[in-house]
């Protein structure tokens, strides 16, 4: 059977038809919100705040009316993300376009700055895996690559989850939607690492510098120390998976793995299966802002010219219908001449299609961003899409059900 996915176009003459007022709520009605959520029942909305640079990230509105909504109909609402990976500024004192979102401390600030605080959410806000991203809940999965999923442990605070994501480019992932939102957005610290670079953990102990302390003075869990003789001693029952002594160690004392684009992937959607696994796939409610879709992701500064224009809002009860909808949208959209898919000047207009096949990519074997000037295909986008119809997560076939404001009032 197809997946349902609801559609509202972007395209807004009147305040009746408001995205953030209206269509973002009813995005939600019509997923049979009012009928599964009961009187004081907690709902979490799981967003983005963008990092410190970016200015393409969701606005605030949108998920302030989603707040006053969920009061609406009797339930309790709150607003989170995850912390992100690396360490804190105030350990590194370097800001990089990643850091500055490393612990709920420094992510409130990220988050102030882009008007998402309890006051403008009318809500409380909160990281999902804890003051230091070390609160996590591990779910089994039989996983394309992992057996574990380190899942953001106060998911288990909630009834209700309500992914609101933002539907644009990522130069790993192809594209970022709800998959992505689940696989990075709602496990803990590590889990994001382990997505990134797999689940080798290893300390390479005579690399250890006998007159340095920095990752034991960074360590959120007290996991480090080190005995009389100067060797350093973890203790694993204590330690939290948050990588951030292999942040602050520059002698290559802590190794993780080298990871392919495609593997990423894989671990990615292995990470939100463990996630649906963990709270309950009934309990899960879609939200996919396909606006501002640029190449970048909203944890990065850069915040280039859309490539195409804004498309609407979606939503669903299925991630994987919901991001294939956002994705053929997409590619049956015109292309920004004046975006970076413009710059690719040997092919036509008609070789660009599917555009998201030529936004830039991060290129793990050199390390580097490929912008892509030689317009070379990245078929990434897609191999997320299959890859989390195999694990299960959802169906890439759908019907596509458009929401005229207009007639319905
Ligand atoms: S930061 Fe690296 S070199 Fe320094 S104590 Fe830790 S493991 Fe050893
Ligand atoms: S040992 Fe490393 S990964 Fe574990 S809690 Fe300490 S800093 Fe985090």
């Amino acid at each position: 059977m197809k997946s349902k996915v609801y559609f509202f176009t972007a395209r807004t003459l009147s305040k009746e038809e408001s995205m953030s007022m209206v269509k973002g709520p009813l995005s939600l009605e019509k997923l049979g919100f009012e009928e599964k959520v009961r009187q004081k029942d907690k709902v979490v909305i799981k967003t983005h705040f963008g990092a410190l640079e970016n200015v393409r990230h969701l606005r605030p509105s949108y998920i302030r009316f989603l707040c006053d909504y969920i009061k609406s109909v009797g339930a309790i609402p709150s607003v989170a993300e995850s912390c992100g990976w690396g360490a804190p500024e105030e350990i590194t004192g370097i800001h990089t376009e990643y850091s500055g979102r490393a612990t709920e401390k420094e992510y409130l600030e990220v988050a102030l700055k882009h008007g998402y605080t309890k006051e403008t959410m009318g809500a409380e806000i909160l990281m999902l895996d804890g003051p230091d991203g070390t609160d996590f809940e591990i779910q089994k999965i039989e996983g394309k690559r992992f057996q574990e999923v380190l899942v953001a442990g106060r998911l288990r605070e909630f009834d209700h989850l309500i992914l609101a994501s933002h539907f644009k480019g990522h130069v790993g992932a192809g594209f970022g939607g709800a998959i992505k939102n689940l696989g990075i957005g709602c496990v803990a610290k590590g889990g994001k690492v382990q997505a990134h670079l797999g689940k080798k953990f290893e300390y390479v102990l005579k690399n250890c510098a006998p007159e340095c302390d920095k990752c034991i003075k960074a360590c959120p869990r007290g996991a480090l120390r080190k005995d009389n003789d100067n060797n350093l001693i973890k203790n694993w029952e204590l330690c939290g998976y948050c990588y951030v002594c292999r942040s602050v160690c520059k002698n290559g004392v802590i190794v993780t793995d080298t990871i392919t684009n495609e593997e990423f992937l894989l671990q990615m959607v292995d990470n939100a299966r463990g996630v649906v696994d963990y709270f309950g796939r009934d309990r899960i409610f879609y939200i996919n802002y396909a606006i501002d879709i640029t190449w970048q992701c909203d944890c990065t500064g850069g915040s280039d010219t859309p490539f195409i224009p804004d498309i609407g809002i979606l939503s669903s009860l299925d991630p994987v219908a919901l991001d294939q909808a956002c994705i053929d949208l997409a590619h049956s959209s015109y292309m920004n001449p004046y975006s970076i898919l413009g710059g690719i000047d040997k092919l036509s207009l008609e070789e660009k299609k599917p555009w998201f096949s030529f936004t830039p990519r991060f290129d793990p074997n050199t390390g580097e961003y490929d912008l892509n000037k030689e317009g070379k295909v990245f078929r990434n986008w897609e191999f997320q899409l299959q890859a989390a119809e195999e694990m299960g997560l959802g169906s890439r076939n759908y019907s596509l059900i458009e929401v005229q404001i207009n007639k319905q009032k």
